[in-house]
């Protein structure tokens, strides 16, 4: 078997990470990973079970208790065998997700998920700490940004599209709440490897972005070009 690769995509909220990670991995015929998912659904599981988000005691006894799961070509997510694909999208989940994220036990246990998926395929992989602290040799190492404008509109219009109901300028500061929070949190925070590449997306198309993308990997893994299709 040829060896593993590993791509790791970081970047705040609306970057465009998960619609770039998706097309990535599929180029490159690895598996994709939201990580923001996993977190999504420790956060979910506590607002229904009525766990205060700062009571890191019993989020972390949550967070190694659940059981979640990618199925479906990694489209759907499964907690404790339910389908919360849907469910975690809101943006109130979102605002929660960042704030279980920020105990550190609650990401040990979601790191060790994501290095044990990532044992046993080629990853894309997208989150805030995949290139720092996931995987600190992962093979490319993406930091996607965008301008706070532009990310607070796709976040929007990704809402839309899910019929999921939203207040523009609400959205705009939950966006910039959390920003704050993944950013000035000491557990892992979001922050550009030094050995990761910025990519800009504000004035980019998603086919420019990907085009890009797959460039940076053909020069960094010595067989890119037979990876690539
Ligand atoms: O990527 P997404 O916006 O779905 O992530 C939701 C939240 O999960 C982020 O705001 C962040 O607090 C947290 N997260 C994280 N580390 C990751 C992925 C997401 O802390 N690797």
């Amino acid at each position: 078997m040829s060896k593993r690769l590993i791509v790791a995509i970081d970047g705040p909220a609306g970057a465009g990470k998960s619609t770039l990670a998706r097309r990535v991995a599929l180029r490159v015929g690895a598996v994709y990973i939201d990580t923001g998912a996993m977190y999504r659904a420790i956060a979910l599981w506590a607002i229904r079970t009525g766990i205060p988000l700062d009571d890191s005691h019993r989020l972390e006894a949550l967070a190694k208790n659940a059981s979640i799961e990618f199925v479906a070509g990694n489209d759907r997510l499964l907690l404790n065998g339910e389908d919360v694909t849907e469910a975690i999208r809101t943006p109130e989940v979102a605002s929660a997700a960042s704030e279980v994220a920020a105990v550190a036990a609650v990401r040990r246990a979601m790191v060790d998920i994501q290095r044990e998926i990532a044992a046993r395929a080629s990853v894309v992989m997208e989150g805030r700490d995949i290139g720092t602290v996931v995987f600190p040799d992962a093979d490319v190492k993406i930091f996607l940004d965008a301008n706070s404008e532009i990310r607070a509109q796709r976040r929007a219009d990704e809402l839309a599209e899910k019929k999921i109901p939203f207040d523009l300028d609400r959205l705009r500061q939950q966006i910039e709440e959390r920003d704050s929070r993944d950013r000035n949190r000491a557990a892992s925070p979001l922050l550009q490897a030094q050995d990761a590449t910025y990519l800009d997306s504000s004035r980019l198309t998603p086919i420019e972005v990907e085009e890009e993308i797959l460039r940076i990997i053909r020069t960094k893994t010595s067989n890119g070009k037979a990876l690539v299709h």
